[in-house]
C-alpha cells in the first residue's frame, strides 16, 4: 500500500508553513501559516500593500519564496519545468486585470491551455469551452475578441479559462476591483455559484458582502502577516485585533 501524505489524509488542499518573502529590504510575507481545506472558501481581506497579492502569487509559484513550505494537494511546490506547469494548471488564477490573450478569440482563450497543457484534442476542448462560457453567461461572445467585450464579460471569460484547466483550487486576486460598479455583481454571482458547486477558493476582495455571504473563513492580512482569521460573522461583528477594527472602521 502506498502511504498517503498527511495533507491528503486531512483533506487539506493548500498548506503554507512558515512562508517568508522579501522584496529587497521589504519583508512582504512574514511567517505565513495558512491551511485551506478541500471545498473551503477563504476570503483574504486587508489594507493595500499588506502582501495579499504576493501570497496568491506564491501559491501559484508566480513568485518564489525565501523560506517555508507550500504544499498543494499533498505535493510540495515544484521549482520549475513540466511539473510546475502541471501545478499551475491545478491552481487556477483570476487577476484584477483580466489578462486575456488580446489576439485570440474568447473561445481560443478558453481552449488554448487545455490543448497545450492538458493535451486535450481541439474538438473536446471546444465543447468544454462552450459549456464553460455558457456557465458564466458569455456563450454568445465566443467568437469575439476580448476588446469587444465589457469588463464584466472579460472577467467571466477569465474565470471560464481558469476553470477549463479543471483546477483543484481557484485563486481570485481582487477580481472586481477594475470593474465598473454595474458589472461587479455579475462576476460575484459567477463566483458564488462556483463556491456553491464545491470549488476550493481563495479570494482576495474588498467586497464585504461577498465575504459575508460566501466565505467559510476570513483571513485578515496586514504588513505581511496573518493578523487574525475567523468566521465572517465573528470577523465583521467582533474583530479581535486593533488592526482589523481600524481597517473595518474605514471601509464599512
Ligand atoms: P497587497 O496585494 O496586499 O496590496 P502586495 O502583495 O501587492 O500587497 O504587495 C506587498 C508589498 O510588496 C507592497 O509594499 C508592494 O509595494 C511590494 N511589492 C509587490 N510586488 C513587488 C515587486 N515585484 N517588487 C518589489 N516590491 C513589490
Ligand atoms: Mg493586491
Amino acid at each position: 500500500m502506498t502511504q498517503e501524505a498527511p495533507e491528503q489524509a486531512t483533506g487539506d488542499l493548500v498548506v503554507l508553513r512558515g512562508v517568508d518573502k522579501h522584496f529587497g529590504d521589504l519583508h512582504v510575507l512574514r511567517e505565513i501559516d495558512l491551511t485551506v481545506a478541500r471545498g473551503e472558501v477563504v476570503v483574504v481581506i486587508g489594507p493595500s500593500g499588506g502582501g495579499k497579492s504576493t501570497l496568491c502569487r506564491a501559491i501559484n509559484r508566480l513568485e518564489t519564496v525565501d523560506s517555508g513550505e507550500i504544499v498543494i494537494d499533498g505535493k510540495p511546490l515544484p521549482a520549475e519545468g513540466r511539473e510546475l506547469a502541471a501545478l499551475r494548471a491545478d491552481v487556477g488564477m483570476v487577476f484584477q486585470s483580466f489578462n486575456l490573450f488580446a489576439h485570440k478569440t474568447v473561445l481560443q482563450n478558453v481552449t488554448l491551455g487545455q490543448i497545450k497543457v492538458r493535451r486535450t484534442d481541439r474538438k473536446t476542448a471546444e465543447e468544454r469551452a462552450r459549456g464553460l462560457l455558457q456557465r458564466v453567461g458569455v456563450e454568445a461572445q465566443a467568437d469575439k475578441y476580448p476588446a469587444q467585450l465589457s469588463g464584466g464579460q472579460q472577467q467571466r471569460v477569465a474565470i471560464a479559462r481558469a476553470l477549463a484547466m479543471d483546477p483543484k483550487i481557484m485563486l481570485f486576486d481582487e477580481p472586481t476591483s477594475a470593474l465598473d460598479p454595474e458589472m461587479i455583481n455579475e462576476v460575484l454571482e459567477v463566483m458564488r455559484q462556483l463556491a456553491r458547486s464545491g470549488m476550493t477558493m481563495v479570494v482576495v476582495t474588498h467586497e464585504m458582502g461577498f465575504a459575508r455571504s460566501a466565505a467559510n473563513r476570513v483571513v485578515f492580512m496586514a504588513d505581511g502577516r496573518i493578523v487574525e482569521e475567523s468566521t465572517p460573522d465573528q470577523f465583521f461583528s467582533s474583530p479581535s485585533s486593533d488592526r482589523a477594527k481600524d481597517f473595518l472602521s474605514k471601509i464599512l
